[in-house]
């Protein structure tokens, strides 16, 4: 073994040798190196990878395809003819591909031909996977299944973005480097994931809603990380919010808060939520371990309810600090006739309003939230951006309507005599499609469209409809559904049909803290990865701590176009790792460090 490469000789090396140092990141594709180089000094490797990615977007379609044609089939006629490059005979060897059963070698080779036929170029995983140890060959065909179904130009991208999964693996063997840190998370992540709820861990997915027993034994695994970790306090409040607290050098500091949930939708992904529990206490670990103080009290807060699956309480944990507990809440009870208060006793908790207010913060004692969290959205991974700075979390508001025309017999009544609700819907659909579109950044959705009694043979007479309209601030937001709204009473004028609209939720806009943001940004652009501002289109807990304090969020990419609310949510432990080392500057750029 040669010693490893270091960041400073790769930067002042002749272009020669250094391109030879990099020669096979890309498969049989020097020139992304190559061009990749002439853009020296590299601020970090992020900084490196993510130019690389940068080049081949801007080489354009036919290039890409070279790059993509000139990797092998998985477990193709190359490997077992020896005939892979070094670096894929490795990870094919790693994942076990050159161990597979007759069944299983025969299935891959019916989902390259299929692969083959349908797109053009060979199927491309990083069969590392997103931990760099390795997926299982069951994950690999189920992956390949699956991306079998894309749209061919979605699936272009996807190979690309493997593509440059292998370099960045590579690129880590080649600096001897590791994300340490992310790796640390993720393995937190995935032990904490273990935990799912009856009904749903027997089928291997995972659903973690408020007070179940496998969500006490999630916040127990949190409450030990926490204390294995080195904070100071740890402990687990009276509405199941795991509070851990990191004391400042000197007493009577200042606090900031972070922390993000730990429950899930049901059948949902590991990362969201708990990505901005790990991130943090990574950092904690590090600074305990290096002895070191912040001039600020570090709280780190998972807190128990945001989703809304068992309770309708969405942001329940989070909402209790700010006072914000609804008393009738108590009595709800769940699909099981289950009473939150009964629930709360049941996992040990006082169960008494009076414990749950004295969660309240006093505004003044802190410095601002700050959260990281899984982006849940395909934006980041389609720009190959490893982190996001959000800009506002979305004000949103919901409406539920209904369209009354005339229901008359589809045989009979010719077109022009027609009043469709239906149609009257259809047309505001694709008017709040454009209408959206139009300010770049705001989105809305027509979720549930129903033709209440409809029948093949019957013209609708009623639609009943939703709206969900969101943008980054409330004056943006109000111009589109005031906009929305007059266009449906012209649509319905025009058609001779009746509408009613009732709103539903209406939810203020979240803007991050200017100072805030800055930080992140400047903690992001200190990774040498550019900076890419964002709002953030879902609801946060950042959203709750926002009405008494300031506060900034950081995304983190996810893979699999983002996907989100699903198993199939991921990001690589190089993502995580960047997170972790943001927070790590944000920590210590704020105020600096002591030691004990
Ligand atoms: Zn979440």
């Amino acid at each position: 073994m040669t010693a490893s490469l270091t960041l400073e000789q790769l930067n002042t090396a002749p272009a020669p040798e250094a391109a030879a140092w990099l020669a096979g990141l890309y498969e049989h594709s020097p020139w992304i190196t190559e061009a990749a180089l002439a853009q020296r000094p590299f601020r970090s490797l992020a900084h490196l990878k993510h130019l690389m990615a940068g080049i081949v977007r801007e080489a354009g379609r036919e290039a890409q395809l070279t790059l993509i044609r000139a990797h092998p089939e998985l477990a193709g006629k190359a490997m077992v003819s020896r005939a892979l490059t070094a670096e894929s005979t490795n990870e094919q060897g790693k994942a076990g591909l050159t161990d597979c059963t007759p069944d299983e070698f025969a299935r891959l080779q019916a989902l390259n031909t299929a692969y083959n036929t349908r797109f053009g170029f060979p199927f491309i995983l990083a069969v590392r996977g997103p931990r760099g140890t390795g997926m299982s060959r069951q994950e690999i065909i189920a992956t390949f299944e699956q991306r079998l179904a894309n749209h061919p130009d979605f699936e272009l991208g996807e190979a690309l973005r493997n593509i440059h999964r292998i370099a960045e693996l590579r690129l880590n063997d080649k600096f001897g480097v590791a994300p340490r840190l992310g790796n640390q998370v993720w393995d937190w992540q995935e032990e904490l994931s273990k935990f799912s709820d009856p009904g749903y861990l027997e089928k291997g997915q995972l659903t973690v809603t408020y007070l179940t027993d496998a969500h006490r034994a999630a916040a127990r695994l949190i409450e030990q990380t926490m204390r294995d970790s080195g904070f100071d306090e740890v402990s687990v409040d009276a509405v199941g919010n795991v509070v851990g607290r990191y004391r400042a050098a000197a007493p009577g500091a200042k606090i900031l808060m972070t922390g993000s949930h730990y429950d899930t939708v049901r059948n949902g992904g590991k990362y969201d939520g708990r990505l901005g529990i790990f991130v943090p206490v990574a950092c904690v670990a590090e600074l305990s371990r290096a002895g070191q103080r912040l001039p600020f009290d570090f709280e780190v807060i998972a807190f128990a309810e945001e989703e809304g699956q068992r309770y309708k309480a969405t942001f329940l944990g989070s909402g209790a600090l700010i006072g914000q507990f609804n008393p009738a809440w108590l009595e709800q009870t769940d699909a099981d006739g289950i009473s939150m208060r009964e629930a709360m006793q049941h996992a040990g908790l006082p169960a008494t309003l009076e414990a749950i207010r004295a969660l309240q913060r006093q505004p003044a004692d802190y410095l601002g939230f700050v959260e990281v969290h899984i982006e849940q959205g395909p934006v980041l991974n389609e720009l190959d951006m490893p982190l996001g700075i959000v800009t506002s979390i979305n004000g949103g508001v919901r409406y539920t309507c209904e369209v009354t025309g005339m229901a008359s017999h589809a045989g009979t009544t010719p077109m022009n005599r027609r009043r469709d609700a239906a149609l009257a819907v259809a047309e505001l659909a694709l008017y709040v499609e454009q209408r959206a579109a139009r300010d770049g950044d705001s989105v809305g959705t027509i979720g549930i469209w129903t033709v209440p009694g409809g029948s093949t043979n019957v013209v609708p007479g009623r639609c009943q409809f939703t709206l969900d309209l969101r943008a980054p601030n409330d004056a943006q937001r109000d111009a589109m559904v005031a906009d929305v709204l007059a266009e449906l009473k012209t649509i319905c004028e025009r058609r001779g049909v009746h509408h009613t609209t009732e709103q539903t939720m209406r939810a203020a806009a979240a803007p991050s803290a200017p100072d805030w943001q800055q930080r992140w940004e400047k903690a992001v652009d200190s990774l040498g990865v550019p900076l890419y501002r964002m709002p953030s289109g879902a609801g946060h807990d950042a959203m709750k701590l926002h009405e008494v304090m300031p506060q900034a969020m950081l995304f983190v990419r996810g893979q699999n176009s983002g996907i989100s609310h699903n198993p199939l949510e991921s990001t690589t432990s190089d993502d995580i790792d960047l997170a972790v080392q943001a927070f790590q500057h944000l920590l210590t750029q704020f105020g600096g460090t002591k030691h004990d």
